[in-house]
């Protein structure tokens, strides 16, 4: 069924294909969690004990054969017992990876949560803060022009980055999942310079631009009202009640199956 070539007389189908890309990932994945622990170097030892096992028995060392064979004859289970932390990452891994996403609901709600606490503290002591919470794709152009954080999204760590002495306070946080990816990051300008009459200021035009542009969320905190508006898909909307915004952010940060699809493919794509 679907040869592709022979090699001598075993055909090498389609299958085989599917077969060895989905080895190759695996091993690869392995080598990246594994990759500069103490793993690796047990990992080296055991291929040691197996070559030497397979050398011994060649040239016909019964003693030594028959010691490196009870070693080898119970790797599975030292596989186990060595690389259970490794296997255990690699599981967590698996579940977190956008496939796994695909059969578990992720705590979207959680951070929806966070941010709106956030928020309503932040309005509540008049900081201002911009965040911008991406949907489907990322925007990288974006994120490089600030500084990388890459750090797991708490209330306190979006309270500390917009604190308004933080040096990092200035310009817009940019959100992915449960990560914040960077702070202090510029952002394309709205050509809306009012709304209904009244002026607005950079930090709403810069959060209504970027999602002019791109598939994202922006909150906004303002720092002279302490009023809570969200702009996405090119519309500004202002005066946010608490249970309004938590409502919004937990429907709007759901993205359908076709948009995660994509981040499967981005998954795979991915070369770091
Ligand atoms: P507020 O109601 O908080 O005063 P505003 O809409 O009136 O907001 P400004 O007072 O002009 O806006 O706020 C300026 C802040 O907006 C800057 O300190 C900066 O943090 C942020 N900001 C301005 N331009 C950009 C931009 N292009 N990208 C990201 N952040 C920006
Ligand atoms: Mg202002």
């Amino acid at each position: 069924m679907f040869d592709i070539f022979k090699i001598g007389f075993i055909p090498f189908t389609f299958l085989d294909l599917i077969d060895i890309v989905f080895v190759s990932f695996i091993i690869y994945k392995l080598y990246k969690v594994v990759k500069g622990t103490i793993a690796a170097q047990i990992f080296l030892g055991l291929i040691l004990v197996f070559l030497l096992s397979f050398l011994a028995q060649a040239v016909n060392l019964k003693a030594l054969g028959w010691l490196l064979k009870l070693i080898t004859d119970i790797w599975v289970i030292a596989f186990i017992i060595l690389f259970q932390p490794e296997i255990r990452r690699l599981l967590v891994m698996v579940g977190k990876s956008p496939i796994g996403r695909l059969f578990v609901r992720s705590n979207q709600s959680d951070i929806a949560d966070i941010l709106t606490d956030a928020a309503f503290e932040m309005a509540q002591n008049q900081h201002g803060a911009l965040i911008v919470i991406v949907r489907s794709t990322g925007i990288r152009g974006v994120v490089e022009t600030g500084e990388q954080i890459n750090s797991k999204i708490s209330k306190n760590l979006l309270r500390t980055i917009f604190f308004p002495r933080s040096p990092l306070h200035d310009g817009a946080v940019i959100v992915k999942g449960d990560i914040i990816e960077a702070a202090r990051c510029t952002l394309p300008l709205s050509q809306e310079t009012s709304i209904k009459g009244v002026p607005l200021g950079m930090r709403h035009r810069a959060g209504l631009g970027i999602t002019e542009q791109a598939d994202v969320i922006s909150l906004i905190v303002s720092e002279e009202t302490g009023g809570i508006s969200i702009a996405d898909n090119g519309t500004l909307r202002k005066g946010l009640s608490r249970e309004s915004l938590k409502t919004y952010l937990t429907q709007r940060m759901t993205v359908t199956k076709e948009k995660n699809f994509k981040g499967i493919l981005e998954y795979f794509g991915k070369t770091k």
